[in-house]
């Protein structure tokens, strides 16, 4: 049974594979943080190590172990998480010596299953010398040995890497689907169900996480609750964040860009609210907030606003100087009319 919700196309066509014996020496599995990738993984080294005769099973010996990161043929290398202390040079030398040996394990015959599996996770992380040794893994293929490399953004690899992979997209689940799934599979109370499947944008981990754990959740309601903080707040106080986001940019690109999709989803909320379509909004547990607001700003206000953070995502991305990206987006923050202050509703 595979585990993975909601991706249907991804899962036939690696069932596809496994029923013709036509599987690839190697895979990349491309898709937003928590969306699945690694369920999938694990689920595809289940089926080719799993002992009943409809893989996988999720109950044999070799599945539970699997499952439980127990089996020596499974090997998960986690590139996305390592040490932020550790020098840059360093942590380049730490995975050029993570990847050569995985490269003598993937000489060595399966120990206990049939099928060796090495899991890549955070596959954009690899230096360029450990790519480049990756490479020669992938270009001359043994046998009984599946790399799976995960990635949230291909374009971060070495295109020879790409290019001897085969490519499986995940997409982001249905608000719906993940709606059941947690109430299901999780038990998770309906109301809440539906407001961590519109906040988790189709990554169904991430909603899992946040309704079995309530770090994420806290974390969410601090960020805006400093979003409302930052709209009320004066010039010197907006820049001051600013200059705080540039300095978390150099560090931790991916942190800055979940800030701006925050700022996003709240301006967007801002917009449905407006033209009442209050039935699309994300942040359903923060409807009375959003409606006050949105009485203090005009439809083109809400509207401009939405494409600077756009926009500034944007100059992000193409390496525009962080700080004055982040200060222009703060002198954009439109003047509130009527509004002068939101409580948060949580
Ligand atoms: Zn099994």
């Amino acid at each position: 049974m595979w585990q993975v919700i909601g991706q249907t196309r991804a899962v036939s066509l690696l069932q596809r594979s496994l029923e013709t014996d036509s599987l690839a020496h190697a895979y990349l599995f491309v898709g937003p943080a928590h969306v699945g990738k690694m369920t999938l993984a694990l689920n595809l080294a289940q089926a080719l190590n799993c002992e009943a005769a409809e893989v996988p099973c999720g109950e044999c010996v070799s599945c539970q172990k699997i499952a439980s990161a127990k089996h020596a043929d499974v090997q998960i290398i986690d590139l996305s998480h390592d040490d932020d202390s550790a020098e840059t040079e360093n942590r380049a030398k730490i995975r050029v010596e993570q990847i050569e040996e995985l490269q003598h394990s993937a000489s060595l015959p399966p120990f206990e299953g049939r099928c060796k599996v090495f899991i890549i996770d955070g596959a954009e992380f690899l230096s360029i010398g450990a790519a480049n040794r990756l490479l020669k893994t992938l270009e001359e293929p043994v046998g009984k040995v599946v790399f799976i490399l995960l990635t949230i953004d291909e374009r971060l690899l070495l295109a020879t890497v790409v290019s001897r992979c085969q490519r499986v997209e995940l997409l982001p689940v249905p608000a719906n689907e993940i709606e059941i799934a947690l109430n299901s599979n999780w038990g998770v109370e309906p109301e809440k169900a539906k407001l961590l499947a519109r906040l988790s944008h189709g990554c169904l981990g991430w909603a899992v996480s946040a309704a079995l754990g309530d770090s994420l959740a806290q974390q969410r309601a601090e960020r805006l609750d400093r979003l409302f903080d930052i709209i009320n707040a004066d010039c010197e106080e907006r820049f001051a964040y600013a200059a705080q986001l540039a300095t978390q940019f150099s560090q931790n690109r991916g942190l800055v860009h979940e800030r701006l999709n925050l700022w996003l989803v709240w301006w967007r909320d801002l917009l449905l609210v407006k033209v009442g379509s209050i039935d699309s909004i994300t942040n359903i547990d923060r409807l009375d907030s959003l409606s006050e607001m949105a009485r203090g700003y005009t439809l083109a206000q809400i509207r401009a606003f939405i494409q600077s953070i756009r926009a500034a995502g944007e100059q992000l991305r193409q390496n525009a100087n962080p700080r004055l990206v982040l200060e222009v987006l703060m002198l954009d923050i439109p003047e509130a009319g009527k509004y002068n202050e939101v409580k948060s509703a949580v």
